[in-house]
């Protein structure tokens, strides 16, 4: 029996959102997913949790999602995620973050859901001035996917206003590794993001890895990030929730990181030393819409939230998304 109240995770299928669910199950909550598997998979799906498969701005599906399994809270991952594509399609992105969540905020309104967590994002900012961002560095996204996920912050603030929901927009900067149990990790094929590029060239998936762009503002010329393991920004989550449900008059705009930086050489350097082998290594120019650094001040969360990062090390967060990087192959390959 679940005391604990019932959560719906949209893009539960998805990379972080999956392991939100894996975070929500374990700490005893209900949990249901919605997810249109475009880019997740039914199989990240626990088999105990319900999994809707359906757009989250389908409203009659939502709603009758809501009520049925008298959801307390929506934590909201589904969405487009990859900078340089929002870039080339910035209607995509403004579809699929901004206009799809306002017909999802607005069935959580409808419904009377009291509690909303949202995927935000260090591309809120832009290129910072600072060299740590705090939350109240100015909001400037130099690309379509930042802005798409400032609008919705900016609804969130105003319907918090309006209606009886309080929200915790939780910006993450740069997500990586996979579950440290090996029962989830980034799934999705023709990646772009760094570390998962990198495990896969590692593993020879790929040729190689381009760097883009080598004179950066940076101590080594390449792009700096503040790379957070998944599974400790999936507790973030949980321990969001329970503040949102204490104290229903608040909301919470937290930076998710661990205020240090790793420069895209590093990384690799991470990978070559984790896995004995030497990534091919392309001198690429910038990539549109990348910023030189981005690195967080977390003390906003560490001072709001119990959370205790516990897999705050790149070295870990390489090999959690090797040995899931790994495991993709023995499951493809079966
Ligand atoms: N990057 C790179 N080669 C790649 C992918 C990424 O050099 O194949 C760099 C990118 O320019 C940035 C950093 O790695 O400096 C992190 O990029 P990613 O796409 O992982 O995340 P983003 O910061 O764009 O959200």
């Amino acid at each position: 029996m679940t005391t604990k109240p019932t959560v719906l995770v949209t893009g539960g299928a998805g990379y972080i959102g999956s392991h939100a669910v894996l975070a929500l199950r374990d700490a005893g909550y209900g949990v249901v997913v919605i997810d249109n598997l475009v880019t997740g998979f039914d199989w990240a799906v626990p088999a105990d949790v319900p999994l809707v498969r359906g757009d989250i701005a389908d409203q009659t599906l939502v709603e009758a999602t809501l009520r049925d399994h008298a959801i307390t809270a929506i934590m909201h991952f589904a969405g487009s995620v990859v900078v340089p594509e929002s870039v080339e399609n910035p209607l995509k992105y403004y579809h699929n973050n901004s206009a799809k969540t306002r017909d999802l905020i607005d069935s959580a309104v409808r419904v009377g859901v009291p509690h909303f967590i949202f995927s935000s994002t260090a591309a809120t900012y832009g290129t910072p001035d600072v060299e740590k961002v705090r939350e109240d560095t100015p909001q400037r996204p130099i690309n379509p996917y930042g802005m798409s996920k400032l609008m919705t912050e900016y609804m969130l603030r105003d319907v918090a206003a309006a209606h009886p929901l309080n929200f915790c927009a939780l910006r993450y900067f740069n997500v990586a590794g996979a579950d440290p149990q090996g029962r989830t990790g980034q799934s999705t094929a023709g990646a772009t993001h760094l570390i998962k590029v990198a495990v896969e060239a590692a593993l020879g998936k790929r040729a190689g890895v381009g760097i883009f762009g080598t004179d950066f503002d940076t101590p080594d010329g390449t792009g700096v990030r503040d790379y957070i393991h998944v599974s400790d920004l999936a507790a973030a989550h949980v321990l969001a929730l329970e503040a949102l449900i204490a104290d229903p008059a608040r909301s919470h705009l937290l930076n998710c990181g661990y205020g240090r930086g790793f420069s895209v050489l590093e990384v690799l350097d991470a990978v070559d030393r984790i896995t004995n082998r030497t990534i091919e290594r392309t001198l690429l120019p910038r990539r549109a819409g990348d910023p030189a650094a981005l690195i967080s001040d977390n003390s906003a969360i560490l001072a709001t939230l119990p959370w205790q990062p516990r897999h705050a090390d790149l070295d870990l967060i390489v090999s959690h998304a090797l040995a899931w990087e790994r495991s993709l192959d023995e499951r493809q390959g079966a």
